[in-house]
């Protein structure tokens, strides 16, 4: 960290408590105040702001490598008027004598709890797992919550919607998937004034975004507060009319077979393996002939082998079927494709999303998707 923003953070720690001590409550000045970590280098406490209270010098080194709670009963034990952080303390009536034990408050928690600060400092430092991010950009099929852009897996930034700092939890609800320049512009913004900025920035990369996707009206109308009709429509590049419009699925397929395509993002929905768009088959789960519906649930893209192999039957017949060939091309294809556990077949279709979008989305061992395709994956 260069010396001006380590300089900075200072500042932001100093400043947290007005130039007091955070534990006895002393005033220093800026040059004097030292940083203390809350949770202790030692156990692993980071150097995040959230984890530093600025503290005089006698009680940091009274605090050395210890918790909050250890340092009160150390405080506690000590009872001695001539050490500072003690005196202070008595003066600044946080350390009640006339109680047997005494009891310590320290300056910080006229502020704010012991469970405050400690929750304040998880959220900080907690990384989001990257099956929750998974999840999260998938929920907007690839697209930033905000302006409606097509972003990639890895620039995508998680987003709070209510900000952490105004009491928003860090759960996957409370996340969006964002561009870098909505998520630079919304930072600490609540929605309605985060939509207010962008029509005052019509510079910005944001505001461009949302133009072209058609959000910006009287206000802008960000990509997540669209009905979802209208949302499925942009990402599939067709008028609201033409999603509406569609009478029967095999007649959406025989319009726009390139969307059926990328159901699954170029993949077998069986056995997973990417396949072109000239040999992808369109199978229906359950046959029409056998009395399957004819809409988007029943559609199932395959590739030739496992397509031509599942002619009219179920998908239970056709699992059963791949079951007793264990010496077929097309059991091979499942035991490569990490579909055969202890004898029994599991279609691509049948995995958690999050294991399909691993295969599908270039983040995990699943080759890149060409460009532009990613949009349209419904899964
Ligand atoms: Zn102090
Ligand atoms: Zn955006
Ligand atoms: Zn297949």
């Amino acid at each position: 960290m260069g010396k001006q923003s380590k300089n900075n953070k200072k500042k932001k720690v100093y400043a947290k408590f007005k130039g007091h001590c955070a534990y006895c409550g002393v005033h220093r000045p800026f040059d004097e105040m030292t940083l203390d970590h809350i949770i202790p280098k030692n156990k692993s406490g980071s150097g995040h702001e959230d984890n530093l209270f600025p503290a005089c010098e006698p009680c940091n080194s009274l605090k050395t490598d210890i918790s909050i709670e250890a340092l009160r009963i150390k405080v506690i034990k000590m009872n001695d008027l001539t050490y500072p952080s003690y005196a202070n303390g008595v003066k600044n009536g946080l350390i009640d004598v006339s109680q047997n034990p005494q009891t310590v408050t320290f300056y910080f928690e006229r502020f704010m709890s012991v469970d405050d600060v400690m929750a304040q400092i998880e959220m900080s430092t907690v990384k989001i797992a990257e099956h929750i991010q998974q999840k999260l950009y998938c929920r907007y099929e690839g697209h930033c919550a905000y302006c409606g852009v097509s972003i990639s897996f890895n620039d995508m930034v998680s987003e709070y919607i209510k900000p952490l700092s105004k009491g928003g939890k860090k759960i996957v609800e409370n996340m969006n998937p964002a561009c870098k320049s909505c998520s630079d512009m919304r930072a600490e913004l609540s929605i309605k004034n985060f939509k207010n900025l962008i029509m005052l920035s019509p510079d910005s990369l944001s505001y461009k975004n949302a133009f072209e996707n058609g959000l910006i009206g009287e206000e802008f109308t960000c990509y997540f507060q669209l009905p979802k009709m209208e949302r499925l429509a942009k990402s599939m590049g067709l008028p609201l009319n033409d999603i509406q419009s569609i009478q029967t699925l095999r007649e959406f397929c025989e319009s726009k077979p390139n969307r059926i395509y990328k159901r699954y993002g170029g993949l077998c929905s069986y056995c997973g393996i990417r396949t072109s768009f000239e040999e992808m088959r369109i199978t229906h789960g359950f046959p029409v002939s056998k009395g399957g519906k004819d809409t988007i649930a029943n559609i199932f893209p395959a590739c030739p082998l496992c397509g031509e192999t599942k002619g009219e039957l179920d998908i239970k017949e056709f699992r059963a079927l791949i079951k007793r060939s264990p010496d077929s091309d097309i059991y091979d294809k499942y035991v490569n494709a990490n579909l055969v556990k202890r004898k029994s077949i599991k279609f691509f279709w049948e995995l958690p999303k999050t294991k399909r979008l691993k295969k599908i989305i270039p983040c995990g061992n699943g080759e890149p998707l060409p460009q532009g395709e990613l949009e349209l994956i419904l899964l």
